[in-house]
């Protein structure tokens, strides 16, 4: 009887499910391009009822191979495969309830992108200028608060919006072009419709939408385009570990398991190594791979089929839509591992020229470069990112200034690093930092030292890598970590109307921080020419007596950096040490001051600092 109840209830509402109005709300991607290496595309149809109708379509080399229906209703997945001869237009799809057509769709399949000089990649011998874009420059006042947003401005409040959008930095991309910075990396600028805290971008409530406050997606492809007319590279930060609370799906899920579901809050436990540990519990694992990254950003579930594909297609769109040059990945051991690797095969496959480098947060060399792709791992995983951060080698420019010497301590932190390279499939593309968004300043690592930072720098931006230089730190921005995220994501002075001093212009900067502006200014347009630096071998020497020398060599070039850590002694350098390389050269340039250096076999470094001499023939 009760089962013949459930029966009548449920045709009843299947019925009145049928006569409701059925409508479209969203298709994801909101368009495709013909003629892209993979033919396949898989369309997100959202809609009231959506799933009670037929999906048909009729287009020359368009197939409507499967229409893919899930728990909730309001839902479809269609599978198109595109063929290569298609040619662009408009794709009408009809969703016919039996015989009737219930609703069309105009689906815009578009020529590819063909400006100039995108999709460019980026290697050693670019230098990334990282920038929060709510902390950087308010080029339009007038979105700082927006309707279709909750959070609203409150510079004030550190951990508030502050008003700094994508015009803020168009306006400035002739500064960063002009410091020597090659390459942009931004901080996410989605949509986060977050109640608080949605200043820094990684709780995105929109994977295809700039959130209002920053600007528009027409205005990000502004930025690429000034970006590559000013042959500055664009690095788009994304994040595939979590969406944010507010994120519109949240509230009808396409199926539950896109969320790892937990019974009470379970957080991750932040500890990467666990995927690559041969003896990781269980229990771990399901607690680094499942457990949320903080209780507003629910953890995706990249192993449900559907949601992979929309991630991976989310990302290609953004590359062909803007332009993009590289990416950078959020939390990379944080996702399924396997997923991580199909989606960076999936976007090399179709953009061979391009880079990825995963955030790769692990304090050992040898878990990081697990996560390269190319490793030659013994559980046989390939992460096929190309690149990865080089925390180890962050730790040690932080350490090495600020220690004594010693055996491994003080400059010896740099060379066990280097000297561990060969655990890498790839060592030349790291990104290397001093610091980032998430941590300690640099200048304020390096106990605001001006000596110590020129060091630092000086071996950053000569060793290999792909530097990278967060905002403000060429004029010795402050701030540690403890005090808050955002006293290390401060307002860039000079970026809103009304602030007293401008980095732009130099007006009102200390004479330090103008010294230190002009330092970094120098060797970034130094180095920007620079195949040596580029593309160089390395070698260097045991670090002796608290001197480290590092050289960077072609068959007719070389560079020299000397670093003398000793705090009040001068060292003049034994020659006969370095004749491998000294030997085949006559006489040098001295870089940071600019000086000539006559004499090889005669060089004098003085205490706590860094020489990096050209030499010449
Ligand atoms: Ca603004």
């Amino acid at each position: 009887m009760k089962q013949k109840l459930l029966i009548f209830i449920f045709s009843l509402s299947l019925a009145l499910s049928l006569t409701a109005k059925t409508s479209i709300q969203k298709i994801e991607p909101m368009n495709w391009w013909v003629g892209m290496k993979n033919p396949n595309l898989q369309l997100m149809i959202y809609g009231e009822n959506i799933a009670s109708t037929q999906p048909e379509l009729n287009y020359p080399g368009v197939e409507l191979k499967k229409v893919n229906r899930v728990d909730n209703p309001n839902y479809l997945f269609l599978d198109l495969v595109i063929d290569a001869a298609t040619e662009p237009g408009n794709i009408s799809i009809l969703f016919k309830e039996g015989k009737k057509s219930r609703l069309k769709y105009t689906y815009e399949l578009k020529p590819r992108n063909t400006k100039q000089n995108i999709h460019q990649g980026f290697n050693a011998s670019d230098v990334i200028y990282l920038l929060m874009p709510d902390r950087f420059s308010n080029g339009n006042p007038d979105n700082d608060s927006t309707k279709d947003t909750r959070e609203k401005d409150d510079r004030s409040n550190p951990n508030g919006r502050h008003g700094g959008d994508l015009q803020g930095v168009i306006n400035h991309m002739d500064y960063i072009a002009d410091m020597g910075f090659t390459a942009l990396w931004l901080n996410p600028f989605l949509e986060n419709n977050q109640e608080a805290y949605s200043y820094h971008g990684y709780a995105i409530s929109d994977f295809y939408k700039v959130d209002s406050r920053h600007g528009s997606n027409e205005l990000f492809v502004d930025l690429v385009d000034k970006a590559h007319e000013k042959g500055v590279k664009v690095i788009m930060d994304m994040i595939f570990n979590h969406w944010g609370i507010a994120h519109w799906m949240m509230k009808d899920l396409p199926e539950q398991d896109w969320i790892h579901q937990h019974e009470s809050f379970f957080r991750s436990n932040f500890r990467g190594p666990v995927v690559s540990d041969p003896y990781a519990s269980e229990y771990d694992t399901k607690q680094m791979l499942t457990g949320w990254f903080d209780v507003n950003m629910p953890d995706l579930n990249q192993k449900n089929p559907l949601l992979s594909t929309y991630l991976i297609q989310n990302t290609i769109w953004w590359i062909e839509y803007a332009g993009l040059d590289g990416i950078r990945v959020d939390t990379q051991p944080y996702p399924y591992k396997e997923f991580m690797a199909d989606w960076a095969k999936a976007v090399m496959a179709e953009y061979p020229t391009f880079n990825i480098v995963g955030e790769a947060w692990l304090q050992k060399i040898l878990i990081t470069s697990y996560f390269q792709g190319g490793a030659k791992n013994k559980d046989g995983y390939d992460s096929h990112m190309p690149a990865v951060t080089d925390f180890p080698m962050f730790n040690a420019i932080n350490a090495a200034f600020n220690q004594n010497e010693g055996w491994s301590e003080g400059l010896a932190q740099l060379y066990y690093v280097l000297a561990q390279d060969f655990a890498y499939a790839n060592p030349s593309n790291l990104l290397i930092f001093p610091d980032n968004h998430d941590l300690n300043r640099y200048y304020e690592s390096m106990n605001k030292d001006f000596n110590k930072y020129k060091m630092g720098l000086a071996f950053l931006l000569t060793t290999r890598g792909i530097p990278q230089i967060y905002y403000g730190t060429e004029i010795l921005m402050d701030g540690q970590e403890h005090q808050g995220h955002g006293f290390i994501r401060k307002d860039f002075p000079g970026g809103w109307a009304g602030d007293t001093i401008n980095a732009f212009t130099g007006n009102g900067l200390s004479p330090m921080q103008k010294e230190a502006q002009a330092f970094v200014k120098k060797l970034l347009n130094w180095r920007k020419n620079n195949d040596v630096i580029h593309k160089g071998k390395l070698v260097h020497f045991l670090p002796n007596e608290g001197v480290y020398v590092m050289f960077r060599h072609t068959d007719d070039q070389a560079v020299m950096l000397v670093l003398n850590n000793n705090n009040e002694q001068a060292k003049e350098l034994d020659a006969n040490r370095y004749r491998e390389i000294l030997s085949k050269y006559k006489t040098g340039n001295e870089i940071i001051t600019g000086t000539a250096v006559n004499d090889l076999n005669k060089i004098t470094v003085p205490a706590k600092s860094a020489m990096i001499i050209e030499l010449s023939k």
